[in-house]
């Protein structure tokens, strides 16, 4: 017999054989939902959003005078 795999849960740090939950190596759907809140958090800092200074180049491409009236 071996014996149950025993972890201790990233999140809230309770050890548990967290690996027989549907949710492991969480021990609850909470602690899943946080780790991934986690990782969002920290895509969401490494991408900024586009703001119009990002666009400041392209108003002096020759091709932008070809859309204004005269
Ligand atoms: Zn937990």
């Amino acid at each position: 017999m071996s014996k149950p795999t025993r972890i201790r849960c990233p999140i809230c740090q309770r050890e548990n054989d967290f690996f027989a939950e549907p949710v492991g190596p969480f021990c609850s759907n909470r602690c899943k939902m946080v780790d991934l809140g986690k990782w969002l958090g920290e895509e969401y800092r490494v991408s900024e959003p586009l703001r119009p200074d990002h666009f400041a180049g392209y108003e002096d491409m020759p091709d932008a005078d070809l859309d204004r009236p005269e």
